[in-house]
């Protein structure tokens, strides 16, 4: 390997899956990422909000220490505190009553299906299969969670998939009134779509999820896995909102780079997941679930929502008056506390102004072409804000573009 180039390498072994950065990237901490050649970078992405309190966070570490010389796994078959120390800490943060652990978000969405399934099936006893979902969502990539998805292009060769998802548009009363019906089994959305933009549904549109739900006895599913935890300036995003879903799932940073995920749910469901119904052979690791539960002991201590809606409040402001200076290149910027997407007016200038802020050292992500997403770590300074603004200032001053 010494003598071959790394992407060779990568053409050689592995599927060809991810559009990789032009980076290789050999160490973390804090906010910073090293790359190869030693050149620092400031992590605005933290690995798609997963690293929310930094990389190699230091009591983070402390914990793997002490507890891969304790104990890694045991599997389901056995107790272990860890898990249960976990999902009482989670379940402290939320409405929720119950806990499910698998290895990652597509996972945990997985189990809501399921638990919707199996609820509707041999508790309720009604033929409700459909579950809604809404357009330019994004819910995992195993099938059902692809399934449940709203985004065609990410289906694209996989048929057949599981039947009973149906996709309405954002933000649409209307459409939601019409599709839900007798089959209805649940309602299922992301507070803010992640992979589809950030964007942020109407709060107006998000009660009247609640009111319907409530009405028809539809089980009301909401996917924080990357908007939970703090990210929107508030522990979990529906918070924002007063509602009060059914079924709450988790994952990316709720062990900071470890992979886990979660399925929290109301106690009502409980008959629904009897012993053998469901299952994950490393779901709950000790390991995982002991990092988890410092995870929430530090967002809670140092008050890391908070500290997000007031940094991402000032974040998003300095970004408004970036689009008014630099309107011909800026549509539009939205977001909630740390999570944020500055919309280009086209996908070449979005590229060019990414291109340029990975030059400068800020790392960040383009989705939906036109869209630069910015999920700093939870850490973040004022003073990384600062100096992003003024990197960015610059690039938006330098850049000649086109109009397409
Ligand atoms: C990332 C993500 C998922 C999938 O999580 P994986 O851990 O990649 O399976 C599901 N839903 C949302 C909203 C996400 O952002």
């Amino acid at each position: 390997m010494a003598k071959e180039k790394i992407e060779e390498v990568e053409k050689r072994v592995l599927f060809n899956t991810y559009a990789r950065y032009p980076l290789e990237i050999v160490r973390g901490e804090g906010i910073w990422l090293y790359d190869f050649y030693g050149k620092r970078y400031c992590d605005f992405l933290s690995g798609i909000s997963v690293c929310n309190l930094g990389h190699c966070n230091p009591e983070i570490n402390e914990v793997i220490k002490e507890q891969i010389s304790k104990l890694i796994h045991v599997s389901n078959l056995f107790y272990q505190r860890p898990q249960l120390e976990l999902a009482e800490s989670l379940l402290r943060t939320s409405n929720m009553d119950l806990v499910f652990f698998s290895n990652s978000g597509a996972e945990a969405n997985e189990a809501a299906i399921k638990l919707t399934r199996r609820y509707m099936q041999k508790i309720r006893k009604e033929n409700r299969y459909k579950i809604i979902t809404l357009e330019g969502s994004f819910h995992g990539r195993t099938l059902a969670t692809l399934a449940a998805t709203g985004q065609e292009k990410i289906k694209e060769g996989f048929s057949p998939l599981p039947p009973g998802f149906v996709h309405i548009p954002i933000n649409d009363k209307e459409s939601l009134n019409k599709f839900v019906d007798k089959d209805t089994s649940a309602i299922m959305i992301e507070i803010i779509q992640g992979e589809g933009g950030v964007r942020p549904l109407d709060i107006d549109f998000l009660k009247e999820i609640q009111r319907i739900c409530k009405e028809k006895e539809i089980l009301f599913i909401i996917d924080e896995i990357q908007t939970g935890l703090g990210r929107t300036g508030y522990f979990w995003s529906y918070q924002f909102a007063n509602l009060d879903p059914d079924i709450v799932t988790s994952a990316k940073a709720l062990a900071n780079g470890l992979p886990i995920g979660a399925m929290m749910a109301k106690k009502f469901l409980k008959e629904a997941f009897p012993p053998g119904s469901h299952g994950s052979t490393f779901g709950g690791g000790p390991l995982v679930c002991s990092v988890a539960t410092k995870v929430i002991e530090i967002i809670k201590r140092d008050k890391l929502h908070e500290k997000a809606k007031s940094l991402g409040n000032n974040l998003i402001k300095k970004l408004k008056e970036l689009k008014e200076e630099f309107s011909e290149k800026i549509k539009e910027v939205r977001g909630r506390g740390l999570m944020i997407g500055i919309e280009f007016n086209n996908a070449n200038v979005t590229k060019l102004v990414w291109e340029k802020l990975l030059e400068n050292g800020f790392i960040c992500n383009i989705t939906q072409q036109k869209v630069i997403r910015l999920l700093p770590p939870l850490i973040v300074k004022q003073e990384h804000i600062n100096m992003f603004i003024d990197a960015l200032t610059s690039i938006l001053k330098s850049l000649k573009v086109s109009k397409n």
